[in-house]
C-alpha cells in the first residue's frame, strides 16, 4: 500500500510507471506527495477505479499487473497481440463483445465525453452511410461498437486512454487496423478508429467475437 507519506524505490517505480501511462507525478524522486496522489487519482479515474489516491491492491494490479507489466515498462513497449490488458470482461449480448466495449465507456464517461451510437438496424446504417460489414450493424451478431461524440485534442486523449486500457499499440490510432485480446478465455478483435475517414467528430470502438 503506498499513500501520500509513502518514500522509497517502490515510490520511484510507482511514479516512474504512472508517468509512462502519460500521468504526470511530477517527477520521480521517490517521495509520495500532493502531485504524484494527483497522477494516481488520474489514473484511478481513468481506470473505473475508486478514486482515493491510494495505490492499494485494485491501484496496484492495474498499474503492475504481470499481463500488462511489459506494456507499462514503456510506450513503444506493447502488450502482445492475444493477451488481456488487465480488467476488462466479456457480458452482455453480442457475444459478449459488449461488455468488452464497458470499459471504453467508462474512460468516456469519466471525461464527459457522451455515447452517439451503439448498434444499428439496417435502415439506420444505410441513413448513416455505413454497411453491413459495421461492428455496429445488428445483423452481426457477435459485435459490439459504440461511439463517443468528441473532437480536437479531447478526441486524441480518449482514444489514446482507451487504446491504453485495451493494450491496443497507440500507432494504431490513425488507422484501420485490428488487435485481438483475450478476455475471459475469449478472443476479441478490437477496433479504434479515431481520425481516418468519417472519424473526425466522433471515437468508434468496434469489438467482435473472433
Ligand atoms: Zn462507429
Amino acid at each position: 500500500m503506498l499513500n501520500v507519506g509513502s518514500r522509497g524505490s517502490d515510490v520511484t517505480r510507482l511514479q516512474q510507471t504512472l508517468a509512462s501511462r502519460g500521468f504526470n507525478p511530477g517527477g520521480a524522486d521517490g517521495v509520495f506527495g500532493p502531485r504524484t496522489k494527483a497522477a494516481v487519482q488520474a489514473f484511478q479515474r481513468a481506470r473505473g477505479l475508486g478514486v482515493d489516491g491510494v495505490v492499494g491492491p485494485n491501484t496496484s494490479r492495474s498499474l503492475f499487473g504481470s499481463s500488462d507489466r511489459k506494456y507499462y515498462d514503456g510506450v513503444s513497449d506493447f502488450a502482445p497481440a492475444g493477451t488481456n490488458p488487465g480488467g476488462l470482461h466479456a457480458g452482455g449480448g453480442w457475444g459478449g463483445s459488449q461488455g468488452v466495449s464497458d470499459r471504453a465507456t467508462a474512460i468516456a464517461h469519466s471525461m464527459g465525453v457522451p455515447v452517439t451510437s451503439t448498434k444499428r438496424n439496417l435502415a439506420d446504417t444505410i441513413r448513416v452511410g455505413s454497411n453491413t460489414g459495421s461492428d455496429h450493424y445488428t445483423g452481426n451478431t457477435n459485435a459490439y461498437a459504440v461511439d463517443y461524440g468528441v473532437s480536437g485534442a479531447r478526441g486524441t486523449e480518449l482514444a489514446r486512454r482507451i487504446a491504453d486500457a485495451y493494450g491496443i499499440p497507440r500507432s494504431n490510432i490513425g488507422t484501420y487496423n485490428r488487435h485481438t485480446i483475450t478476455v475471459d478465455g475469449q478472443r476479441y478483435s478490437v477496433q479504434l478508429l479515431w481520425q481516418v475517414a468519417g472519424h473526425y467528430d466522433h471515437v468508434h470502438v468496434g469489438i467482435r467475437r473472433a
